[in-house]
């Protein structure tokens, strides 16, 4: 195989596994909300822990807001905006994979309804401690260590001007680090760094102004205490192995 067939029929792969992981309604990647995506729009799913239950590292009026007004509002808006498209019946996903095709309000509304289903999911009251098996060797490997790793996506969250995410994403086979404005994530084709998101952090002020005020870092590293490492583990090698099924 020539050079030009090899990148087309890569290319071919990466778009034919994107899709198929993207557009699959079986959500089995440990998201609660087995089918967010119904006839009627798109759905909010139950936190998959208590209000409280992150605290002292996320604190109980924070996650509550952050889940019941903002999340919640995100997804009404979401939710209207695609009613008047005519998309209610597609995947969140697919819809945000070509949101160049379509209004602001798709890529803010559908960017904020889908990165908190996913920031929810990454957290958890027993989480903290450390990655293992595949998941940390992929890290060793594309930084060097774990603690090079936590350092550089601390700096990157840390450093996002105004409102945002960091992300540890996949791309090409490899482990990145990157950090998209107001809620764009690496999925949507206007992204600078496409991939598929193992890893996100909200760093609006709305999820640590209440606790931490203006002290970012804090909450970053509060953070670290609560990250459900075996959701990111399922995820990437979810993505390894070409099953994907996961929400998006
Ligand atoms: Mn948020």
């Amino acid at each position: 195989m020539d050079k030009r067939s090899f990148l087309k029929t890569s290319l071919l792969g990466v778009a034919g596994f994107i899709a198929s992981s993207f557009t699959s309604n079986g959500l089995t990647s440990g998201l609660p909300g087995r089918n967010r995506m119904k006839k009627n729009g798109f759905t909010q799913p139950d936190l998959p822990y208590a209000f409280d239950a992150l605290e002292p590292y996320i604190d109980r009026t924070t996650m509550e807001l952050h889940y019941a007004k903002h999340h919640a509002a995100y997804t009404q808006k979401f939710n209207e905006a695609a009613a008047r498209l005519g998309l209610m019946r597609q995947p969140a996903r697919n819809i945000l994979m070509e949101v160049s095709k379509y209004p602001e309000s798709i890529r803010q509304n559908g960017g904020g309804y889908l990165n908190h289903l996913l920031f929810w999911n990454m957290m958890s009251p027993s989480g903290g401690g450390l990655p293992s098996g595949e998941l940390l060797e992929a890290i060793n490997r594309d930084f060097g260590s774990l603690e090079n790793f936590k350092g550089q996506f601390t700096d990157a969250a840390k450093n996002v001007f105004g409102s945002g995410w960091a992300w540890l994403i996949i791309q090409n086979d490899k482990l990145r680090i990157t950090t998209t404005q107001d809620q764009d994530n690496p999925l949507m084709d206007i992204a600078a760094d496409r991939g598929f998101p193992i890893l996100c952090l909200d760093v609006w002020e709305h999820a640590y102004y209440l606790n931490n005020q203006n002290r970012r870092y804090d909450y970053i590293n509060a953070f670290w205490n609560v990250v459900n490492w075996e959701f990111v583990a399922k995820r990437f090698s979810s993505y390894k192995k070409r099953t994907a099924t996961s929400a998006w």
